[in-house]
């Protein structure tokens, strides 16, 4: 049984843009070639157009740097959360410091590696794609072997919150295909490969795929596909990439606010209600009973009240550690 939730969050690192903010305080004597990398980067701040997260506009920025395209959002979707778990761990989506040196980073040029690595017992941490409406996407399956999707753990549109609060996909976000056009990428791997839908890029019918779920299209280059049934999405990485700590290395980090929360067995979570400017209501009925858990996040303090049956409501207030 699912005793704890899988998705280890707290990737701490330097990302690239880390790295290179520490260089500019550090000094200027530490050699032309990385300052001159950080002035590149940070002259560049307006957004860039990139099929797919271009549909995503007003809540989804893009920028430029001299490795990768940054991907900033706030982690909550435009769509309804959370109704469809099965086995729900108490998490709630919250915002997420999904922005500036904490962005999503995806390489400009993708590279193929000789020596691609399977998702099967890799990157069980953090993110292995982004979708286009900037919500992280994790591995199908978890350390244990099992399939989030198969065991209940997600809801209607394949998401659910980890042990930060932070609300992520476990399968290919195919439902973003009538958002961004049939013919653009759903979302990105983070090796930088794009993952298309149903259809490839010029409209035709799918062509087969490789076990990574992508394969080289015509004159389009390599590129993964969202499938229905495992892999999901890409099933590993073809393109190279960076691994620390179980996990691909740059990616976004996120914080615990509180300790995990035991698994609710038997609770049907029947709606969430984003109100806006982070304001949820969600509420789930357990034993007859109707739970209404009505809170409000910021980057910095989550405040939750929540009201059971007909109880007084408890109050609880949470600070989170901010970058
Ligand atoms: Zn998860
Ligand atoms: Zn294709």
């Amino acid at each position: 049984m699912h005793l704890e939730h899988h998705d280890g969050h707290e990737i701490k690192h330097l990302s690239e843009l880390d790295r290179r903010s520490l260089l500019k305080g550090v000094g200027i004597g530490l050699g032309m070639v990385a300052l001159g990398d950080f002035v590149a980067q940070a002259a560049t701040t307006s957004s860039v157009k990139m099929p797919g997260f271009s549909a995503f506009a007003s809540t989804v920025k893009v920028t430029k740097g001299s490795k990768y395209y940054l991907i900033e959002s706030n982690g909550i979707p435009a769509h309804q959360m959370m109704v469809g778990i099965k086995s729900w761990q108490e998490q709630i989506p919250t915002p997420q410091p999904y922005s500036g040196s904490n962005a999503w980073s995806l390489p400009i040029k993708p590279v193929l590696t000789t020596t691609p690595i399977s998702n099967v017992g890799n990157f069980l941490r953090g993110a292995i794609a982004i979708a286009a409406n900037g919500i992280p996407i994790f591995n199908a399956l978890n350390n244990r072997g099992d399939d989030a999707f198969l065991a209940g753990e997600l809801d209607d549109f394949g998401g659910h919150c980890g042990q930060a609060d932070d609300y992520h996909y476990h399968t290919a976000p195919l439902h973003l295909q009538s958002t961004v056009g049939a013919r653009n990428p759903i979302g990105y791997a983070l090796d930088g490969f794009a993952i298309y839908g149903a259809l490839e890029p010029d409209g035709s019918a799918m062509a087969k795929l490789d076990s990574y779920n992508g394969h080289s299209y015509k004159k389009i280059g390599y590129h993964y596909h969202g499938t229905a049934t495992y892999p999901y999405i890409n099933g590993g990485f073809r393109g190279v990439v960076s691994q620390k700590d179980g996990g691909v290395d740059p990616q976004a980090a996120t914080h615990a606010f509180r300790p995990p929360q035991p698994p609710l067995r038997g609770a049907t979570i029947t709606s969430c209600q984003n109100l806006g400017n982070g304001h949820f209501v969600l509420t789930y009925s357990l034993n007859g009973e109707t739970t209404t858990v009505d809170y409000t996040a910021t980057l910095a303090t989550v405040t939750i009240q929540t009201t059971v049956g007909s109880a007084a409501p408890t109050q609880q207030v949470f600070q989170r550690v901010t970058r």
